[in-house]
């Protein structure tokens, strides 16, 4: 039976380290969300964010805008927070609602305090190999295989998804770590042939239990990135988890897998941003 990949409790040791780094600081680090619309997944994001960061002790301001916003009065406030010293991490809920350019948003973020590393500077800086603030779900992902001694190098990778938040950052970070990296997507042909050479599979689509057990190579380890919701409405991966785990060596639960460290790594990356705004 695998080992399954405990995201929930090492986010939590994260979170307690992030905690102790921040009470050492001069300043409070603090993070700023803005939330345009309705959308329910997006509210429940938000809220944790608001809870991880009393949990790390960081000040937060949350900026709840009506889906009617323009783009312009929400770039403008980006711009407020941008010159404001005492916030050290901005975030922009995605997605924004329509009419608005998501793309523009998140330029208009100043790559210092981009803490979700979405920024085209610190998507650059990932691709040459210098330092800037990592995706936080692929920064988790790299945390979770490190901390279970998980060595990409020379291994087979394959990412299945090849988002700009996800999947490419993913194959990059894996690169990086020396691993053999092969990006599959919408069109891949020879998906589950490409899948079963993967010693480390990362699975980031987003339909439920398109990975089965015959994409698995016997050993390999399986991670798990989507949130789905299942016909029963509870909450699941892309992964067909009973039977995938019977073959792998190792797997992420959904949930308590990828979530927590995402949102560990946020509050990481917001410490990041305030210890180089205080130096
Ligand atoms: P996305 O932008 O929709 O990307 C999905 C990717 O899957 C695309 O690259 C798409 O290919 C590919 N794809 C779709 N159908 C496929 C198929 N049949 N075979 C192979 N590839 C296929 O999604 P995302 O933002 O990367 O997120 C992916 C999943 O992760 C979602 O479930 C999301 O909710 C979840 N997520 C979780 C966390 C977390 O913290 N756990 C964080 C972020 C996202 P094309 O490019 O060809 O369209």
């Amino acid at each position: 039976m695998a080992t399954i990949l405990d995201g929930k409790a090492l986010a939590a040791k994260c979170k307690e380290n992030v905690k102790e780094e921040a009470a050492a600081l001069a300043r409070t680090p603090g993070l700023a969300v803005i939330i345009v619309g309705d959308n329910p997944a997006s509210r429940v994001y938000v809220n944790s964010k608001r809870k991880d960061c009393e949990e790390c002790g960081f000040f937060s301001e949350e900026y709840a805008l009506p889906a009617t916003t323009t783009q312009e009065a929400l770039i403008d406030l980006i711009h407020q927070l941008n010159g404001r010293e005492e916030i050290d991490g901005i975030l922009c809920q995605l997605p924004l609602p329509d009419g608005i350019d998501e793309e523009a948003v998140l330029m208009a973020i100043s790559p210092e305090k981009d803490v979700d590393g979405f920024h085209p500077m610190n998507m650059g800086a990932l691709l040459v190999g210098k330092e800037g603030f990592l995706p936080c779900t692929p920064y988790g992902i790299m945390e979770i295989l490190a901390e279970y001694g998980i060595d990409p190098k020379g291994k087979n990778c394959v990412v299945i998804g090849r988002s700009n938040i996800v999947g490419k950052p993913m194959a990059l970070l894996l690169l990086q770590k020396h691993g053999t990296v092969t990006v599959c997507h919408s069109r891949t042909t020879n998906l589950k042939e490409v899948c079963r050479q993967a010693d480390i599979l990362v699975a980031a689509v987003g339909k439920v239990n398109m990975v089965t057990a015959d994409m698995i190579k016997p050993g390999a380890v399986v991670i798990d990135v989507a949130m789905n919701r299942n016909e029963a409405g509870k909450l699941c991966g892309d992964v067909d988890y009973n039977a995938v785990s019977a073959m792998a060596s190792a797997i992420t639960p959904v949930p308590g897998g990828v979530g927590p460290m995402t949102r560990a790594m946020l509050m990481k990356n917001t410490l990041l941003a305030a210890q180089k705004h205080q130096n």
